[in-house]
């Protein structure tokens, strides 16, 4: 029997909080002679990145007008990243850079969000900031605007990090910032529980969104001239197994890829252990679905793997990257990997070095490893020195830098069907292929945001160079 789909939306009380807002701002923007200003920065993942655009989507509802610069901002807010340590320590500097601001203009209402503070060390430690106003989980979204009026009214300071389930969000208003580019969770959470990975304590467990609500965010997005759409969740293998449906991943690929429209669909990220043969014969089959996988492998050895909980092989994740070429042509494989994890040793890491070397990815997300508070991994003996990290980190890449070249001059006299999502200056136009590799070439008429043929010349490793043809 399928299981209930849980989800959520802004209930009317919300939209009141809105339109509540709305007046105070339209007020404020009165007395001031401007508009209200407010400014959002995303840290991390993609995932966070679509959080922030419904944010800002709601900021725009409450009648707050974008601005980048920080002296002019009457609003401003960080949605944050927990996965690497790196990027906390980011997060910590920035929110700090925000106390000459807040002096100038004490007027100023500062909020921070996302997965940070779904740690309750992290936001115990930051509730102790005076300066900062407004901090809420990434399970608190839905009562945004209800935080935000209570903070705006009546100058409260709030911390909403309530430990609830991750639950899909529907129907929200949001604020894509580009024009050709867009985002679709497909579902929250993770249920995996790698051993180094902060992810499904601080965004729970795996509920996907229905596949009606997912093809018609699709369709709309289509309808609206969007040509790049990314399906996401932390693990889109184990789409809709929460909910008990006869229906997988690749059905859904295959239902947005039948939709009318010259457009292409990409999704992450999938796990090894649960990509299926059939996800790659439909990604074979299908004509808007990019030929490009990211396959995070992690570790090329096995004792490493089993230690990460990540329950397959390096010769299992050799036997799907073989099948994936096999059955799609030109596909490319993009993945996650770290480095130094507890007790990898030289001829681990080495393990780590030939996968690289045998699968000649296009392009690698590298990560050293870091510890992370209540995982697994962060209290294993064997720990890593950071120099010992630093310097495997830096072969890891040079190996990379080589590989993708070798897999990037395979197309060096092949004309490719790239969509072009940039011009600098001198013409220079860039965009990328099916297959996920980026192409620079010069243009004399304006192509941005289309489909054009480019023959390629030469090949570097970040990209591949070419004409219009
Ligand atoms: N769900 C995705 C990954 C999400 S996190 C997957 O399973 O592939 C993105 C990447 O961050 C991970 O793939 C991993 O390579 C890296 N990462 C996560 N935790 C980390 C840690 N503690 N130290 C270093 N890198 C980490
Ligand atoms: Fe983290 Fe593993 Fe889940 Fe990815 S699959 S989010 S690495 S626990």
């Amino acid at each position: 029997m399928a299981a209930d789909i849980l989800e959520c939306r802004l209930s009317s009380l919300q939209y009141d909080y809105i339109e509540k807002i709305r007046n105070i701002n339209e007020k404020k923007s009165e007395i001031l002679g401007r508009p209200v200003y407010c400014l959002t920065h995303t840290y991390g993942c993609q995932q966070n990145e679509n959080d922030t655009e419904k944010i800002n989507g709601m900021l725009e509802m409450m009648g707050f007008v974008f601005t980048e610069d920080r002296s002019m901002a009457d609003f401003i807010l960080f949605n944050t990243c927990a996965v690497r340590e790196h990027a906390e320590q980011k997060v910590f500097g920035n929110v700090g850079a925000l106390v000459p601001y807040k002096r100038k203009n004490p007027e100023l209402r500062i909020a921070l969000c996302g997965c940070m503070f779904q740690q309750p060390h992290i936001a115990e430690k930051v509730a102790s900031y005076q300066y900062i106003d407004l901090i809420f989980g990434t399970h608190a979204m839905i009562r945004f605007p209800e935080n935000m009026y209570r903070l705006l009214s009546e100058g409260e300071r709030i911390c909403d990090i309530s430990q609830s389930e991750s639950v899909p969000l529907e129907d929200m208003p949001v604020r894509r910032e580009n024009k050709l580019k867009a985002w679709v969770t497909v579902m929250a959470g993770c249920n995996n529980f790698c051993s180094y990975c902060v992810v499904p304590h601080v965004r729970g467990r795996e509920h996907s969104r229905s596949p009606e609500k997912v093809v018609a965010e699709v369709k709309h997005l289509v309808a609206e001239g969007y040509k790049d759409i990314t399906l996401l969740g932390q693990n889109v293998n184990s789409y809709c197994r929460d909910l008990a449906l006869d229906y997988d991943f690749s059905d859904l690929l295959r239902e947005v890829d039948a939709l009318p429209g010259d457009f292409r669909i990409r999704f992450m990220t999938s796990h090894p252990k649960d990509a299926t043969k059939k996800l790659f014969d439909t990604v074979a089959s299908c004509q808007k679905v990019c030929k490009h996988i990211h396959l995070p492998f992690q570790s090329g050895s096995d004792r490493i793997l089993e230690l990460m909980n990540r329950k397959y092989t390096a010769a299992q994740y050799l036997e799907l990257i073989a099948y994936g070429r096999k059955k799609i042509p030109d596909v490319s494989f993009t993945s996650d990997v770290i480095v130094g994890f507890p007790t990898e040793t030289e001829e681990d890491f080495q393990a780590t070095l030939d996968l690289i070397e045998s699968v000649g990815f296009n392009g690698l997300f590298t990560f050293q490893y870091s510890p992370r508070k209540n995982t697994p991994a962060a209290v294993m003996e064997g720990q890593i020195s950071k120099e010992i990290k630093a310097e495997r980190f830096e072969r890891l890449l040079a190996l990379q830098n080589q590989s993708a070249l070798r897999f990037h001059s395979r197309f060096v006299g092949k004309t490719l069907r790239v969509l072009v999502e940039s011009v600098q200056e001198n013409q220079v136009y860039t965009g990328r292929t099916d297959n996920n590799i980026i192409v620079n070439f010069t243009s004399e008429k304006n192509v941005i945001n289309t489909f054009v043929p480019v023959k390629i010349k030469t090949a570097k490793n970040w990209a591949l160079f070419g004409e219009i043809v």
